[in-house]
């Protein structure tokens, strides 16, 4: 395949299609190989239950894909993708109440009552989804005061410290639950930061795709295969031979399949920034078919305009959870994080058939099935649940291993959202997607900003490909 492509993306996740797709509007020859049978890596949709029923295996809500400058900039909608936007981010149920955080900042301050003007300081933004794009162009925490200076200050304290600083236990608990969708210990720092940027993003939109997270990979996919680009499945590249070479390569994958192809030949700092690099812990998914939506005893209007629910009694449920995971044991009652896609996109399934999934986060590598658990959950707030349930699949963190390499011990995130990572992923720079040998770039979540649907990581290579092309 020599002199066939100018470059070659190894890994079909929406970083590796987002450079992918830059890289071929600009003109480049670009191959994809992707090891899954089908594209899209932790934004994938599949028909498992059958049936017609459309179940997002990993990703299902995107507000950093919604915020994403790297999507606005390839203009995903004009090539298929639709966002269906609730009016409600994410509803807290906890021993307090339900909470709502809306899109409209009004209602969310009559939500928070007397902590509405903190919550404004500490995860407010006149222009949310501009000051997200900044945040995510740039390494975490740039010098250029991409939001308050409360809210720059709170993303690097533990989150035990920024729930202190709300009056109630409701707002702090709301606050600890978008925080913990980083699955770090609460007494960490830098545990705020997801908790400021989603927090920030509540009032720009928690959507889903319409169709499935899928549809993202797809509407990628459309730029690519519009501009000539070509995408090949069901090929693990697991040696350098297996790659074309004069070209750039773009790593979509682990920082360990970067330290086990290049060895020797990589810069020392950047071998011993993969050396130290960290994963963080495992997760447990379930999928859920119902016969009728899940029935939330206390305000079911609210949650129906939701398509994310988060269940913690109160700070202590969530900060066990995140303690118990990190120490290595399985939480006793863990948080849960979920949602009801056909809520918001009735798509996803025939007339009369509801979707919904809920997670736990659980220790790295764990194989144990902790549905039991998550249904307990839901069930105590939703009395009557567990007799809707029509079918159900387990993922256990292991088996998302098995789905996809870059979940190293069923890390969502491909790499621990500890402090030093948020400032360094995997090193410190400018362009951290950049390895230090000529043309070989990673561009995966395990570089900055870090996870979520956005893109921005393969964005951020494809740009200093090509600047380095025209310099
Ligand atoms: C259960 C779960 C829930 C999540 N929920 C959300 C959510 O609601 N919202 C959100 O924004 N994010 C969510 N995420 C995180 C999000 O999916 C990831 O952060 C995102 O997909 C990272 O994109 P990526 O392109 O870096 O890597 P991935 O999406 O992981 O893609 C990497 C691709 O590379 C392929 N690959 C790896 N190694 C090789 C190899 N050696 N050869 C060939 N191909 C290879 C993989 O098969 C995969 O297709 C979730 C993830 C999981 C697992």
């Amino acid at each position: 395949m020599r002199d066939e492509f100018d470059a070659v993306v190894i890994g079909s996740g929406p970083n590796g299609l987002t450079a992918a797709a830059v890289l071929a509007r600009a003109g480049r020859r670009v191959l994809v190989i992707e090891a899954a049978d089908t594209i899209g890596g932790g934004a994938r949709t599949d028909e498992a239950f059958g049936g017609g029923i459309r179940r997002d295996v990993c990703s299902a809500v995107h507000p950093t894909g919604y915020a994403s400058p790297a999507f606005a900039d390839l203009d995903l909608t004009a090539h298929g993708l639709t966002w269906a936007v609730p009016g409600v981010s994410v509803a807290h149920v906890g021993g307090f109440g339900t909470v709502g955080i809306h899109r409209d900042r009004q209602a969310t301050a009559t939500e928070l009552g007397v902590d509405a003007a903190r919550w404004r300081r500490i995860v407010d933004a006149r222009d949310p989804t501009a000051l997200a794009g900044r945040i995510l162009e740039l390494p975490a925490l740039s010098a250029r005061r991409p939001f308050s200076v409360a809210g720059a200050a709170a993303a690097v304290l533990p989150v035990d410290v920024v729930a202190r600083m709300f009056a109630t236990e409701r707002a702090a608990t709301v606050f600890a639950g978008i925080a913990a969708h980083a699955a770090r210990p609460t007494t960490s720092a830098g545990s705020s930061a997801a908790g400021v940027l989603l927090g920030m993003l509540t009032a720009t939109g928690w959507p889903v795709a319409v169709g499935g997270s899928e549809s993202i990979a797809d509407a990628l996919a459309a730029v690519i295969r519009g501009h000539g680009g070509r995408i090949e499945t069901g090929c693990a590249i697991t040696e350098l031979g297996q790659l074309p070479t004069g070209c750039d390569l773009f790593f979509d994958t682990s920082p360990d399949l970067i330290a086990r192809l290049f060895g020797e030949r990589l810069p020392r700092r950047y071998a011993r920034a993969l050396r130290r690099f960290d994963y963080g812990v495992g997760t447990c998914k379930v999928d859920f078919v119902l016969r009728e939506p899940i029935p939330w005893t206390r305000r079911p209007e609210l949650m129906a305009q939701t398509a994310t629910f988060h269940l913690a009694d109160d700070t202590m449920q969530i900060r066990r959870t995140e303690r118990q995971v990190a120490a290595g044991l399985l939480p006793e009652r863990p948080w849960v994080l979920g949602g009801e896609p056909t809520r918001v996109d009735p798509s996803r399934a025939p007339a009369g058939t509801h979707l919904a999934w809920a997670y736990c986060h659980v220790p790295a590598g764990c194989d144990v099935d902790v549905s039991d658990r998550i249904i307990a959950e839901i069930d105590a707030a939703a009395p009557g649940f567990r007799d809707l349930i029509v079918d159900r699949i387990v993922t256990t963190a292991t088996d998302l291993a098995a789905h996809d390499a870059n979940y190293v011990g069923g890390d969502i995130n491909c790499g621990a959202a500890s402090l030093r990572q948020l400032l360094a992923r995997p090193v410190l720079a400018r362009t951290p997607q950049i390895t230090g040998i000529d043309g070989v770039y990673l561009c995966s979540s395990a570089t900055a900003p870090g996870g979520g649907v956005h893109g921005m990581s393969g964005y951020r290579a494809a740009r200093a490909a090509l600047r380095r092309v025209t310099a």
